[in-house]
């Protein structure tokens, strides 16, 4: 894994671009004191600890999953109940979290989409300026499947034997299932403490 600047640059940032706009005040205005926008976020109870203020004050965070009190699993008992059991966890296309299960659904339900994420694992081949975990050039290459094969030529329709041997049963179920949370700009699954909870990784 590398440096990942996704959820500040494609997310937290066009956001409070966004805000800024609808509220009259683009950047480089100063939003004046008292105004600002209510951000609702779904966060569930599971999560509690990722649930916090805004960090501008044009902004305030709102987490109404937390104030009904209900977990992942109230979610999907809700989602269930409307008939939308199946519904993805929330995230970008082109995340290097997916497991196989979500490219292969990308490959097998999206064409266009399939076509843009292969575009971009090509196109983060060399990585940027400051990509590796000390903020260093990559020396590598950067791939979005575990395997480090083309996206369109990894091995995406089953854990392989050498895979699964190399990496032990656990890893290689999250290979397949990709990690368990979604993403959202306030709760990144890219956070280390996240992602070393999920993976068990190392800094
Ligand atoms: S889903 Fe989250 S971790 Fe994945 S690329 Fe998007 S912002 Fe990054």
């Amino acid at each position: 894994m590398t440096r990942r600047q996704c959820t500040g640059e494609y997310k937290v940032k066009p956001i409070k671009k966004k805000v800024r706009d609808l509220l009259g005040y683009p950047y480089p205005t100063r939003v004046p004191k008292g105004i600002f926008v209510e951000q609702w976020i779904g966060i569930s109870t599971d999560e509690f600890h990722r649930a916090k203020d805004a960090d501008v004050q044009y902004m305030r965070n709102v987490h109404p999953l937390i104030e009904m009190n209900w977990s992942r699993s109230d979610c999907v008992d809700y989602l269930s109940s409307l008939g939308l059991a199946d519904t993805p966890k929330s995230s970008c296309l082109g995340c290097p979290f997916h497991g196989n299960f979500q490219w292969r659904h990308i490959r097998d339900n999206s064409p266009a989409e399939w076509e843009d994420v292969v575009k971009f694992d090509a196109a983060i081949r060399k990585g940027n300026a400051r990509a590796n975990a000390t903020g260093n050039v990559l020396l590598g290459e950067a791939f979005l499947h575990r395997s480090r094969v083309p996206l369109d030529q990894a091995p995406i329709d089953h854990v392989t034997a050498a895979e699964r041997a190399a990496l032990g049963e656990e890893a290689a179920a999250e290979l397949e299932q990709g990690v368990a949370n979604g993403c959202s700009p306030w709760t990144c699954r890219s956070e280390v403490e996240a992602v070393q909870a999920e993976f068990g990784l190392t800094a």
